[in-house]
């Protein structure tokens, strides 16, 4: 007996999309996203990814090119594309005079949920979120943070396959935006595929096992965000250390301050050689830390490039 194959929950094909007036927004990308994946759509302001995303949830139309969900086409068959997919935008798009729970129960009513299931979970959403008391507050009442989590909730309430959020963490706090990630997390242990978009790496690098870089329209690294590190030719490490004599000198660290030194680890440079390297001079290495974020020294390195 053969297996069949899972459906991809997202497979884009030679998308293109030029905007009225000449700007080609997207040059023919090509992106796969697996069922079960936390996916980073990764690139700086202009590259394409609101673009992208308001393709594959229909609310825009390519120029070529094709977009399939679960084996939905979303331009032959867009009302069963559009069933499997929540979408958080990057704009708040919710009548804000409305009480909180009526924007997310329309949104279910929308979708064909019956009345009885969307009150309940829009409660079981509300509660998960932290927005319990906000029910019947009209969402002007809401801070940023609050009024992104009442997006999630109204992307999740006809429980979706697919959520699909778009900078869904730009002008939110930290705290915030990490009780958010765990939050993602946990719809995604319970099957939930999640794309996102960010500038925001550290996000990216702590939320998604998989990332595509797109620049100027075009997807100039995808894969493992893992393997993708693993390609960085060299990280700048930070050593946080105990007394430097005053007569040490050597080209391959960089005093920065007192106690503190920068060097650059190239890819076969092993921690332990740089920390000898450093007692063989009676310089005892306290602690370290990475100067930037690994993913944005990948970002820089294949954007700038580019
Ligand atoms: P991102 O979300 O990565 O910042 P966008 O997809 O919003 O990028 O934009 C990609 C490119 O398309 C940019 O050059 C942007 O100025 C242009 N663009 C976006 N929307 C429109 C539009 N409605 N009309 C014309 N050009 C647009
Ligand atoms: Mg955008």
């Amino acid at each position: 007996m053969s297996v069949m194959p899972k459906e991809k929950a997202i497979e884009i094909s030679d998308l293109k999309k030029n905007y009225s007036g000449g700007v080609e927004a997207l040059k023919g990308i090509d992106l796969t996203i697996e069922q079960g994946d936390i996916f980073g759509l990764l690139g700086p302001n202009g590259a394409g990814k609101s673009t992208t995303i308001s393709i594959v949830c229909s609310l825009l139309h390519p120029t070529s090119g094709t977009v399939k969900i679960l084996g939905n086409d979303v331009i032959k068959n867009p009302s069963e594309a559009k069933k499997h997919i929540g979408v958080v935008p990057q704009e708040f798009n919710f009548n804000i005079f409305e009480p909180c729970a009526q924007i997310v129960m329309n949104q279910a009513g929308y979708y064909g949920v019956a009345r009885d299931i969307s009150r309940k979970r829009t409660a079981e959403l509300f509660e998960q979120l932290g927005l319990s008391d906000k029910a019947k507050v009209p969402s002007i009442k809401l801070s940023g943070g609050m009024k992104r989590r009442l997006m999630i909730a109204r992307a999740l309430v006809h429980n979706p396959d697919i959520l699909i959020l778009d900078e869904p963490t730009a002008g939110v706090d930290i705290s915030l935006r990490r009780s958010m990630w765990t939050f993602l997390e946990e719809q995604n242990k319970k099957g939930l595929t999640i794309i996102l978009t960010t500038h925001y790496l550290e996000e990216a690098e702590s939320l998604c096992g998989k990332i595509a870089i797109i620049d100027k329209g075009e997807i100039i690294e995808q894969g493992k965000t893992q393997d993708l590190l693993a390609k960085l030719s060299k990280e700048t490490v930070i050593l946080y250390t105990q007394s430097i004599p005053k007569e040490f000198s050597n080209n391959k660290f960089r005093i920065v301050e007192e106690n503190t030194l920068e060097v650059e680890l190239h890819k076969d440079d092993t921690v332990l050689s740089v920390v000898k390297d450093l007692e063989g001079q009676g310089i005892i290495v306290n602690r370290m830390k990475n100067k930037s974020n690994r993913l944005e020294e990948l970002f820089l390195d294949v954007v700038e490039g580019h």
